[in-house]
C-alpha cells in the first residue's frame, strides 16, 4: 500500500468502501492504481467486521456446487439471476482458497475445514474462522494484503459526497475527511460503490449505522436505476435489548449445533411450521418470531444444553450475552427480528456495471440479482470476495476515456434527516416494511412521506419512498417480502 498521498489523474480509479467488496475488488484491480476511499477507521464500520458464521462454498466430499446454487435458489424463491448464482457457487472453493492465500485461517478438524451449517443449507457448507469471528478475521487478512500491495493507496478516513458527472459519466468524487472535515475533490474515470447496506434506516437492526443506504441515494441521484429494493432480510434472532443502535446478532450457527427457539410458554417454536424446523430459510423463522411477538409474547433461544467451551465455539455470541448480563450456558437469550442484509441495491450486471458510465457497484450496496427475493446465509461475503474479484479485474484492464471537454455537474444526495426526522423514519420502515407488510399500511406511509417533508425531502426519506413504492407494486408475498393482505 502506497503511503504517498492521493495524485489522481483523470484515469484514476477510486474505490470507495473498506468491507469485505471493496477491498476484494481493490486488490484484484492490480497492478492497475487505485485509491481506496473508506468512510472510518481501516477494520471498522462495516458489516464485514461484525459477520459471525462464515462464508459458504461446497466444500465437503458429499456436496456440490449444484446442491449450494440449488439451496440459493430455493431461499431466494426462484427470483435468482441463475448466471449470476452459477458463478457465484462456481467460484466459491476458489474464493476460499484464495482467502487462505491471503492469510485468513480458517478453523480445521484434523486436517479437514470445519463446516458450520446454517439455514436453508441442504449440509454442513459454512466455512468460519475463529469460531463466530469470521468477519473479523476475514477483514483483517484483506487489510494486510491490502497494506501489502503497492498498486492501492488508501487515503485518510474520508466520506464520498458527491460525485461529478462530465456529459453524463463520472469524472471525479468529491471526499469529506473525517478528522478534519476538510473537502477534497479527485478526478477519476470509474468509481466503485462498495459502501454497504441499508439495514441501519430500520429502527431494528444488525447494522452498524455507515449501512445506511448513503451509496445507494447517490447512485440514484447520478441517474443508475435500482433494483429489488422490497427484498430485505429480517435476522430472526438478534439480541432483544434497547434500540441504541445495532443489535447484537446471535447467529444461526447456534441453531445449526442444536440451539432452539422457544415462545414464552417453553413450547417449541418452529415445531410443525417447516420440514427444517429452526433451520427453515430466515424469512420463515423471522416472520415467526414476529407474529409471536406481536401477539404480546417473548421469544427466546435455548442454547443452554450446547456441548463445548463457549469461548471457543462462540466467542463473539458469548461475549455479546454477557456484555448484556445473559449467560447463555445457564440463561435463555431473548431474541427479536431485526433487519439484516439488503439483497436489493444499485442495479448492475455481472462486471458491476451500473447504467451510468464509469459508475460500478459491487457487495451488498448492489444488486446483481444473485440473491433473488431472499439470500442464503452466508453467501454474502462469497459475493463480496467472487464478484469483487470479477470487477476487479476486469477495471485492471478496461479504462474508460473520460473525454477533457464537457459539461460538467456535480451530484449528491441532497439534504439529509435530522436526527429525530431519522428516528422517525427508521420506526416507519419498522412498522410498513418490517417482517410482516400491508398494502394499506405502506400506502399510509407513502402519503406521510409526501406530506411531512422534516422526513419526506430527505434522502433517506426518498429513498424509503422507493422502497415503499417497490413493495407496494409487488402484491403477493415473495422470498422476505411478505404481505399479509397477499391473496393466497
Ligand atoms: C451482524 C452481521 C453478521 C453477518 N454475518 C454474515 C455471515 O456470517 N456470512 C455472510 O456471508 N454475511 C454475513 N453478514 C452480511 C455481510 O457481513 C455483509 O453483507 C457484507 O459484509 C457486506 O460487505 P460490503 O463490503 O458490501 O459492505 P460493508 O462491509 O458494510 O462495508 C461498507 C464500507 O463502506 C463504508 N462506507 C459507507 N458509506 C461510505 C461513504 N459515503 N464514504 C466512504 N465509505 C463509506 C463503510 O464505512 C464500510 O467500510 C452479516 C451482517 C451482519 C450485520
Amino acid at each position: 500500500m502506497s503511503q504517498t498521498s492521493a495524485s489522481a489523474s483523470a484515469s484514476a480509479l477510486v474505490v470507495v468502501g473498506t468491507g469485505v467488496a471493496g477491498l476484494a475488488t481493490a486488490l484484484a484491480a492490480a497492478p492497475r492504481p487505485v485509491l481506496l476511499v473508506g468512510g472510518s477507521p481501516p477494520g471498522s464500520g462495516g458489516c464485514t467486521a461484525l459477520a459471525q458464521g462464515g462464508i459458504a462454498a461446497a466444500m465437503a466430499d458429499d456436496d456440490s456446487a449444484a446442491a449450494h446454487a440449488r439451496d440459493t435458489m430455493v431461499a431466494g424463491a426462484d427470483h435468482n439471476d441463475y448466471d449470476a448464482v452459477q458463478y457465484l457457487v462456481g467460484n466459491a472453493a476458489l474464493a476460499v482458497r484464495w482467502l487462505q492465500a491471503q492469510g485468513i485461517a480458517f478453523d480445521h478438524d484434523g486436517d479437514r475445514l470445519e463446516l458450520g451449517r446454517e439455514g436453508g443449507h441442504g449440509c454442513a457448507r459454512v466455512v468460519h474462522a475463529g469460531g463466530d469471528a469470521s468477519g473479523h478475521r476475514l477483514l483483517l487478512a484483506l487489510m494486510r494484503a491490502v497494506q501489502q500491495a503497492p498498486h492501492i493507496t488508501w487515503l485518510p478516513p474520508s466520506l464520498l459526497d458527491a460525485v461529478r458527472l462530465r456529459d453524463g459519466r463520472v469524472s471525479g468524487v468529491g471526499l469529506v475527511e473525517l478528522a478534519t472535515g476538510a473537502t477534497q475533490e479527485l478526478a477519476c474515470a470509474e468509481l466503485v460503490l462498495a459502501t454497504g447496506g441499508c439495514g441501519a434506516l430500520f429502527a431494528a437492526t444488525t447494522n452498524p449505522a455507515t449501512a445506511d443506504g448513503n451509496g445507494m441515494a447517490l447512485a440514484l441521484a447520478c441517474g443508475a436505476r435500482l433494483r429489488d429494493t422490497e427484498f430485505m432480510q429480517f435476522h430472526p434472532t438478534a439480541l432483544d435489548v434497547a434500540r441504541t443502535g445495532a443489535l447484537p446478532l446471535i447467529t444461526e450457527a447456534l441453531r445449526g449445533a442444536g440451539a432452539r427457539l422457544l415462545d414464552e410458554r417453553g413450547r417449541a417454536l418452529m415445531k410443525g411450521r417447516h420440514p427444517l424446523g429452526d433451520l427453515a430459510p430466515r424469512d420463515t423463522v423471522a416472520r415467526r418470531v414476529w407474529e409471536c411477538r406481536q401477539a404480546g409474547g417473548q421469544v427466546w433461544l435455548d442454547a443452554r444444553h450446547l456441548p463445548g467451551d463457549w469461548a471457543l465455539r462462540f466467542p463473539t455470541v458469548f461475549a455479546l450475552c454477557l456484555r448484556h448480563g445473559i449467560d447463555p450456558r445457564e440463561q435463555l437469550i431473548p431474541v427479536t427480528p431485526a433487519a439484516h442484509f439488503h439483497m436489493g441495491g444499485v442495479a448492475v450486471d455481472l462486471e458491476g456495471r451500473t447504467d451510468v458510465a464509469g459508475l460500478y457497484a459491487v457487495g451488498e450496496v448492489a444488486c446483481n440479482g444473485v440473491h433473488g427475493a431472499n439470500r442464503l446465509a452466508s453467501n454474502s461475503l462469497l459475493e463480496g470476495v467472487v464478484f469483487g474479484r470479477r470487477l476487479g479485474r476486469h477495471l485492471a484492464h478496461v479504462r474508460l476515456h473520460v473525454p477533457a471537454q464537457g459539461k460538467e455537474r456535480w451530484v449528491d444526495r441532497g439534504v439529509a434527516a435530522d436526527p429525530p426526522a431519522l428516528d422517525q423514519l427508521r420506526q416507519l420502515a419498522w412498522s410498513t416494511l418490517g417482517p410482516v407488510r400491508h398494502g394499506r399500511r405502506m400506502a399510509e406511509a407513502i402519503e406521510r412521506l409526501g406530506s411531512d417533508a422534516a422526513i419526506g425531502a430527505s434522502w433517506q426519506g426518498k429513498l424509503m419512498e422507493r422502497f415503499l413504492q417497490a413493495a407496494s407494486r409487488r402484491r403477493l408475498s415473495l422470498g422476505a417480502h411478505y404481505r399479509e393482505d397477499a391473496a393466497g
